[in-house]
């Protein structure tokens, strides 16, 4: 996804809460007149599911399954979402704990924002995407802790992985577009990371292509062998890799995310610009950086 000069024809307008809350912000900013999309076909490699739910989906679980959320209308959840001024990556993901209580741990709404977000992704001009996400994010059972205070229920990671994929699958053949599915690791939850893989080796031939590890930069690797170990399995397993690094954080996250986990893409990776040796390299290996130009621009590390 990218913020673009409006090509020919009528653009459509985005559908997601983290879109429209961007667009809502920025609109009296330097981004202003810039359209969000070029009608030309897409092919979309990093985009996160759990931020491109539609806020009134959001709305709809929320009421139905009786879960408190600080918005009542869509209009108003965009509202609270919003923000005129750059976050820091880390004000930016406090954000999720508005809304993720009321998509997470329901396999209706699991499977149906996996759904939704291929028909956006269609809208978009999308023809192909690497939809990405945490499996334990939006689970509430075999799961420790249980994410965004939910009580404990009986939808696991593998579950989420299922629905998510059930999504994809129906929303692939009602919207005319493929998708596969990246599975997300957290840097804060090492231990978390084991079981991504072996999701990974379960659904590999079930839309899951890649695994992915996201999060705050600034933890240590070192300290959490549990990423590690899981990249070292995906090696072996010929699981594909990418990893968020040189987002916020130095070039040396980004030298540690190819030479220890071997990833074959790099989130992001914009730091790298700051160890001219280290990108020299990289631009040799060709290595494939996944940018996101608004996104860079929305967050304040990136920013200055
Ligand atoms: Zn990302």
């Amino acid at each position: 996804m990218g913020w673009a000069s409006t090509g020919e024809g009528e653009l459509e307008k985005p559908d997601s809460l983290i879109c429209q809350a961007a667009q809502r912000g920025n609109s009296s900013s330097r981004m202003e007149g810039k359209a969000c999309y070029l009608n030309r076909p897409k092919v979309e490699l990093h985009v996160h599911l759990d931020g491109s739910f539609k806020p009134e989906t959001i709305i709809h679980f929320a009421k139905r399954r009786q879960i408190k959320i600080p918005a009542d209308t869509a209009e108003e959840l965009i509202r609270i979402v919003s923000y005129n001024e750059p976050l820091t990556l880390t004000e930016f993901l406090t954000k999720f704990n508005y809304y993720m209580p009321a998509i997470a741990g329901d396999r209706e709404a699991i499977k149906r924002v996996a759904y939704e977000f291929l028909e956006m992704k269609a809208k978009e001009g999308v023809v192909y995407v690497e939809v990405r996400y945490s499996p334990h994010f939006l689970a509430n059972s075999k799961v420790d802790p249980i994410p965004w205070g939910q009580k404990e229920g009986d939808i696991t990671p593998d579950d989420v992985v299922n629905l998510v994929n059930q999504g994809l699958r129906e929303g692939e053949k009602a919207f005319n577009i493929k998708a596969r599915s990246i599975l997300c690791c957290m840097r804060h939850m090492p231990n978390w990371s084991l079981e991504v893989v072996e999701l990974c080796k379960k659904y590999q031939n079930d839309t899951v292509v890649a695994i992915d590890l996201a999060g705050d930069e600034s933890l240590n690797l070192e300290a959490a062998p549990g990423h590690r170990k899981a990249y070292e399995e995906a090696v072996r397993c010929g699981i594909h890799r990418t990893v968020h690094a040189g987002e916020v954080g130095p070039p040396s996250v980004v030298k540690e995310a190819v030479e220890v986990l071997k990833a074959e893409r790099i989130g992001h990776g914009y730091h790298t610009i700051e160890d001219p040796h280290l990108y020299k390299e990289l631009l040799n290996k060709k290595m494939h950086f996944e940018v996101c130009n608004v996104f860079t621009f929305m967050i304040m590390d990136c920013h200055k």
